[in-house]
């Protein structure tokens, strides 16, 4: 059977697991195609020169008292069957383990959380919609489930949620955060479109600029026992 298939590391990272030197192992694959998705060289399930989980274990064992924390990103790192072995590999070797995931498998993720440390699952859309972002079919209810599951495990974790204008507006926003604190969520952040790497021309085209109001802001803050925004 295939190892994990890994389409790049970032040796070090202090953004992508709260509070940890990390480094970042990007798994290869995604089903979906958000339009704002800004790895999407790693959409592909099979591409050429792609590392294997024996690569990065080398360099991850080469780090060991350098690092805290490796965090397993994408793509879609629960896409892989291989996962939930190097997640275990990752954490005997001392590092704490982070995930970051859409959700876009249910039942591996619930395969993946006893194995990790901490979470940030991106929600895309008010889950009655999801589609308009992910262009995939039934992408919400997916991404529903896993969202249920996440906090019902009880493993650290964060919802975030990246905003072009062209895709959600004030109403998408408050609905999508009344389902989530609703689900029990207590830590949301909104994120700010980022251009690099997307690759949706009406997007990167539009004038239309991240600007949410105070109001807007200090609404959906009151959702959550936690709320941040992050700018791009
Ligand atoms: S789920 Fe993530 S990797 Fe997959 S298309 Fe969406 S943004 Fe890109």
């Amino acid at each position: 059977m295939n190892a994990l298939a890994i389409g790049g590391i970032t040796p070090l990272s202090t953004t992508d697991y709260p509070g940890r030197l990390a480094a970042v192992v990007f798994c290869q694959g995604c089903a979906w195609h958000c339009r704002y998705c800004h790895n999407t060289h790693l959409i592909p399930r099979r591409v050429e020169n792609v590392l294997r989980w024996s690569a990065a274990r080398g360099f991850l064992e080469r780090r060991r008292g350098l690092l805290d924390a490796v965090v397993f990103s994408g793509g879609e790192p629960t896409l892989q069957a291989r996962l939930p072995d190097a997640l275990a590999d990752a954490r005997a070797m001392g590092f704490k383990v982070g995930l970051h995931t859409a959700g876009s498998y249910p039942v591996k993720l619930a395969a993946a959380l006893p194995l990790v440390d901490w979470v940030g699952m991106d929600v895309k859309a008010p889950f009655d919609c999801y589609d308009r972002v992910t262009q995939a079919r039934g992408s919400g209810r997916r991404a529903r489930e896993s969202a249920e599951l996440l906090i019902g495990s009880g493993v650290d974790h964060e919802f975030r949620t990246t905003v072009h204008p062209a895709l959600l507006g004030a109403e998408d926003l408050l609905g999508l955060a009344d389902s989530l604190a609703a689900l029990g969520a207590t830590r949301f952040v909104l994120q700010e479109f980022r251009p690099t790497g997307c690759r949706d021309t009406e997007l990167l085209d539009s004038t239309e600029r991240f600007t949410p109001g105070e109001g807007l802001l200090a609404a959906l803050g009151s959702r959550f026992a936690d709320f941040t925004v992050r700018r791009a």
